[in-house]
């Protein structure tokens, strides 16, 4: 869908008009294509004294591609500031950060990114560290709201014992344009089984050789999941209603997929499904559970055949078709299992008692299952997207559809890629130490913030 309305505060009438009258002005976000590289432009890099990663932090830029420097020169501006807050043990200790982000806040360049690495408050080794890292989310959540205004975001990256060798893939997404619009966010690395953290053979195809199964895929979200994790290298596996099948299958063909057109709430899912990927892949390394749907009543005209549909499409059938595939063996170690909730999951929303239900459902399942799988190398995680500019949206009164673009750091509404993006990093090998994270693709909209 087109935001008219960022597109006239960008011409030259409209910004008369929005500057003069104090509307939002939907900043232009920075978007990744293919062939550019991951960060256009330096990184400053900080770090309070003590902490865990040391020069590794310099080290693992450069791996990646990133030029990063640790003095910052008055006259040059940063596309990214990075600070390692790891070794901070008590509030005090915090002014070691400000006193590395105020002087450099003037020198953030427009859709720059501002990062925080600290330690999993429950791992700090102390009261004090526990309290003063927790502390780190009030601060990045703020300064999310601070640099919004010119396509900026800012993110808390926690790092657990054993997984600070791990940060490679998350560090790439975040200060890269393809977290355009994730921001306010708090990443937790945790798992110290790193099956296959280093096994990306080709950095441009860091999902070759890998086999993705998207529910949903015909359109919106899930057809850009899919074109995404084709891009990066997976084999696909859409599924769709019977319903869309020739969309699916033009998808397919397209990205030189596989279709499986099941509703998944039939009965027979599960074993359609395992048995198609057998017969494809011989298993499964990505499964993404993106089909949704809407059934939106305020509660006292909730009909319950309705409230039961969107519930078992969220939830309910991914709960099934999981079991059935970790059953079979069919989900291979290094795997991904991938939910998509809403971020009306986590605050609710109005007129969405079932679909708020439905997507902390998601939640659930995901930080439940993401215990069980973890020895089988297997991670578990969910994105919770905020409004994004799919079909879904059309259908929304215009004033609502306004608040949910407006309503935002960033005043606007995301793109699908932005929710595949997010989608491709969990996927990547290198995100192994993520698992049972629940990462919201907002614009670090307000709606539960
Ligand atoms: P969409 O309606 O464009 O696409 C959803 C897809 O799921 C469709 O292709 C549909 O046919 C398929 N689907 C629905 N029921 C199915 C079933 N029983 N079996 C198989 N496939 C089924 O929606 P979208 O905006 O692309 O949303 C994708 C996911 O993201 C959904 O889970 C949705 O709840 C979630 N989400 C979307 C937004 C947004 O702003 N668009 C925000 C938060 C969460």
């Amino acid at each position: 869908m087109t935001d008219h309305y960022q597109s006239l505060a960008h011409n030259p009438i409209g910004q008369f008009v929005v500057k003069n009258l104090g509307l939002p002005n939907p900043p232009v976000l920075e978007r990744w294509t293919e062939g550019d590289p991951l960060v256009k432009g330096t990184v400053l890099v900080g770090a309070a004294p003590g902490g865990l990663l040391g020069t590794s932090l310099h080290a693992t830029l450069k791996a990646s591609g990133i030029e990063a420097v640790g003095v910052r020169a008055d006259s040059k501006t940063y596309k990214g500031l990075v600070f390692d807050a790891t070794g901070i043990t008590d509030t005090a200790g915090l002014a070691t950060m400000q006193q590395f982000f105020t002087p450099a806040m003037r020198s953030l360049a427009r859709s720059g990114r501002f990062i925080v690495i600290g330690r999993l408050p429950d791992q700090a080794g102390s009261e004090t560290a526990a309290i003063a890292q927790r502390a780190l989310e009030g601060f990045v959540r703020s300064a999310g709201k601070e640099i919004g205004g010119n396509g900026s975001t800012a993110n808390l990256v926690y790092v657990g014992e054993g997984s600070e060798g791990a940060l490679g893939s998350t560090l790439e997404f975040l200060l890269s344009p393809k977290s355009a619009f994730v921001s306010g966010q708090v990443i937790r690395l945790g798992l110290t089984d790193l099956v296959d953290a280093d096994a990306v053979a080709d950095p441009a195809k860091p999902l070759a050789g890998k086999v993705a199964l998207i529910t949903g895929a015909s359109r919106g979200l899930g057809a850009a999941m899919a074109r995404t994790l084709h891009r990066d290298g997976a084999s696909i596996v859409g599924l769709d209603v019977p319903a869309l099948k020739d969309d699916l299958d033009a998808l397919m063909a397209e990205l030189d997929g596989t279709s499986i057109a099941e509703d998944i709430t039939a009965e027979d899912a599960p074993a359609v499904i395992a048995q198609a990927l057998k017969d494809a892949h011989g298993g499964v390394d990505i499964v993404v559970h993106n089909a949704g749907i809407t059934r939106d009543k305020r509660l006292k005209n909730m009909k319950t055949e309705n409230w039961n549909l969107v519930i078992d499409i969220s939830v309910g059938a991914p709960q099934r078709i999981t079991a059935e595939l970790l059953d079979q063996g069919l989900i291979r170690r290094g795997g991904r299992v991938i939910g998509i909730s809403s971020i009306a999951g986590i605050a609710g929303n109005n007129g969405q008692t079932s679909y708020g239900t439905a997507k902390a459902g998601v939640i659930g399942f995901v930080q439940d299952l993401s215990k069980r799988v973890a020895k089988d190398g297997i991670t578990v995680n969910a994105i919770a997207p905020g409004f994004i500019e799919t079909d879904m949206v059309k259908t929304m009164p215009i004033g609502i559809r306004e608040a949910g673009r407006r309503l935002s750091s960033l005043s606007q509404g995301g793109q699908p890629i932005d929710v595949a993006e997010a989608i491709a990093w969990y996927a990547n090998p290198g995100s192994s130490a993520i698992s049972g994270n629940v990462v919201r693709v907002c614009g670090q909209a307000l709606i539960g913030a």
